[in-house]
């Protein structure tokens, strides 16, 4: 880039110096398939299948029993539903209120709502985007509460600081509330303990929309330890057949089947998986080091031996600066750079001020921080070096040149 004039007419250093734009447009996030997935689907394909789920599917579900080393996974249309077939697993009734996070995608509260739970919002903790567990316990009202879901922001496990996941299961327990956890960014994340995110609650949820570290489209799945909420769940997603393809009906179900077509694609990306997360931690780790001492900003806490960041998450400082966010994403899209503003708090989203069975809005402070300042910046596996370079340079010219 060389020297440049300043409106002075001094040398400024090569540093100091406008970075060019990106060449091409780079996106926050994009899945990718390879030739390993046309090849597996046109294979498939040739074998005449009836294209809904079934052996593949099996297969998919034992790729990620594996993976995660937990008894049961059942591979269901959407990380929403499964959700929602999660919750019906353990029980869960119309009016029987659920604790979520404030901070989530809308799908962990909206999967409550599709069967009339009572959603009771309640703010994260800071640093790891995680339920606040002092908050959630204030929130239990006793004989009602019935479930609590805590989600794993971009594959962060429950800190320390805040007694890890034990913590809430014994919190859970001395209630009579299940846990369950909303590990659709935790693929690949793990608790220090070594046991996988989503493995450790009554159930635990995973998405492979497009952009999760593996996709195929559409799609989720429950895991779960337990026979009977596995059994429970199989019923429920398909008509509550006694026997695939009958028309004996043993208990009330619907239709929250997967196909073989996704079935195909997500078993070569479960064989990419352990790839994905290796470069994951590479890029959270060179996005580090580029915007480390950065001023202006900050990068949310992250524990790269565990966690596999799913986005990397960013929150412009000093708090409270909306302008600033939503200027530095304008800035970076003018230069070619994709980013995300991070969720809003939930409680304020336009559609909760009329949802029956939403609650009053409260004040969130942390969740409501983050919807003002919090920003996703490129975080696709397929993302180079040097893209990420070039993103962090942005970032720094952005924020050093920046005066509200
Ligand atoms: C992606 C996501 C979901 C929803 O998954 P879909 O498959 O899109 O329905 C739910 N919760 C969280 C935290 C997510 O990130």
């Amino acid at each position: 880039m060389g020297v440049e004039d300043n409106a002075d007419g001094e040398k400024m250093p090569a540093s100091a110096s406008v970075p060019d734009a990106l060449p091409e447009f780079l996106m926050q996030m994009a899945p990718l398939f390879g030739a390993e997935e046309k090849q597996a689907l046109s294979d498939y394909m040739d074998e005449g299948g009836f294209l809904t789920e079934f052996k593949k599917t099996r297969g998919l579900e034992e790729m990620i029993e594996e993976f995660c080393n937990v008894k049961h996974c059942i591979m269901v249309n959407n990380g929403t539903i499964s959700l929602t077939l999660a919750s019906l697993g353990c029980g869960l009734e119309a009016g029987d209120e659920v604790i979520v996070p404030n901070y989530t995608m809308i799908a962990t509260p909206n999967s409550q709502l599709m069967f009339g739970g009572q959603i009771v919002f309640c703010d994260v903790e800071p640093d790891s985007l995680y339920l606040d567990i002092d908050k959630a316990r204030s929130l239990i009202n006793p004989g009602k509460t019935k479930a609590m879901i805590v989600m794993t922001a971009n594959g962060r496990y429950a800190p320390a600081k805040m007694g890890g996941i034990d913590a809430f299961v014994q919190l859970c327990e001395e209630h009579n509330i299940a846990l369950i956890e909303d590990a659709a960014q935790g693929l690949g994340s793990y608790y220090p303990d070594g046991r996988h995110l989503g493995t450790v609650g009554k159930c635990g949820s995973f998405s492979f929309s497009a952009p999760k570290i593996i996709s195929t489209g559409q799609g989720g799945c429950v895991v779960t330890n337990d026979d009977t909420i596995a059994k429970r769940i199989r019923l429920k997603k398909d008509f509550g057949r006694a026997e695939g393809g009958g028309d004996v009906h043993i208990a009330i179900g619907f239709n929250c089947k997967f196909t073989e077509l996704q079935a195909v694609v997500g078993i070569e990306q479960m064989k990419k998986l352990p790839g994905r997360v290796k470069r994951k931690k590479e890029i959270a780790q060179l996005y580090r080091d580029e915007l480390a001492d950065c001023p202006g900003m900050q990068l949310f806490w992250n524990d790269l031996q565990f966690t596999t960041p799913w986005f990397i998450d960013m929150q412009v400082t000093p708090p409270g600066s909306l302008k600033k966010r939503d200027e530095l994403a304008a800035y970076l899209k003018k230069n070619n750079i994709g980013s995300r503003v991070m969720y809003p708090p939930i409680h304020l989203q336009q559609c909760f001020q009329e949802t029956p069975g939403r609650q009053p809005p409260g004040t969130h402070p942390v969740s409501e921080e983050i919807g003002k300042t919090g920003l996703w910046l490129p975080s696709s596996i397929q993302t180079t070096d040097e893209e990420i370079k070039a993103t962090c340079a942005h970032v720094r010219w952005f924020l050093a040149n920046y005066s509200e």
